[in-house]
């Protein structure tokens, strides 16, 4: 039996399967949404926290390879069980050089699916993340502590989950909306934070950039803010 109820995104075109696995899963204690395309499956990573991924290669656009790939580039970690076709060793071979964690072959039994699943949320949870790094910048999870070049930085508790997650959404740009949304939990957009933001911004940036050359934290005119490592030519 599951204590937690864990989330899966299940992307599969043909809606009789995709119906399928979302009710079996959704029987078996999972909460299950399916998506019918890969552009749909990562509007809903980008929106949504999933535990587990299952992605079936053959998709109508972007095929599930390529949805893998592009999810592993934004260094989003989502356990994939990619599905593939019968006999095709060479999909299993890309997939799994793709950023899929494991491979299912259709048609499947529906016990060989939940014993993948299980395994997949298990070995995550044993390889759960305690840093997160950027640059010189390094941040312990578990010690609650942050160090860059090896020196430790006294945080607040609130800028200490502001940066946490600016590490964690290290390839894009972070908005004053998500950083409402997210790390203040502000849901009415009656009232907006965004003073309270940059103020907070500005004094982590300060905690962080200070005596160094290379300025991490940067702004985003009108759009936010993100990490940058000046050293790395892009
Ligand atoms: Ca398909």
């Amino acid at each position: 039996m599951i204590t937690e109820q864990k989330r899966i995104l299940i992307v599969e075109d043909e809606v009789k399967i995709a119906k399928a696995l979302t009710e079996g899963l959704k029987a078996e204690g999972y909460i299950a949404v399916p998506a019918f395309n890969g552009e749909e499956a990562l509007f809903y990573l980008a929106n949504d926290f999933f535990d587990l991924m299952i992605l079936d290669v053959m998709l109508p656009g972007r095929s599930g390879i390529e949805i893998a790939q592009l999810i592993r580039e934004k260094n989003n970690k989502i356990p994939i069980l990619m599905l593939t076709a019968r006999d095709s060793i060479e999909d299993r071979v890309i997939g799994l050089d793709n950023g899929a964690d494991d491979y299912l072959t259709k048609p499947f039994a529906f016990a060989e699916l939940l014993a993948r699943i299980r395994v997949l949320l298990k070995r995550i949870k044993t390889e759960n993340i305690v840093k997160l790094f950027f640059s010189n910048l390094e941040m312990d999870l578990l010690a609650r502590v942050v160090k860059r070049s090896g020196k430790i930085i006294e945080l607040t508790l609130r800028e200490f989950e502001v940066l946490e997650y600016l590490l964690r959404h290290q390839n894009e740009v972070v908005s004053r909306e998500m950083l409402a949304r997210d790390v203040w939990k502000e849901t009415s957009r009656f009232s907006p934070i965004d003073n309270v933001i940059d103020v907070h911004m500005a004094r982590l940036r300060k905690k962080i950039d200070h005596g160094f050359s290379d300025q991490l934290i940067t702004t985003i005119r009108g759009v936010g803010f993100g990490l940058k490592d000046s050293s790395v030519k892009s």
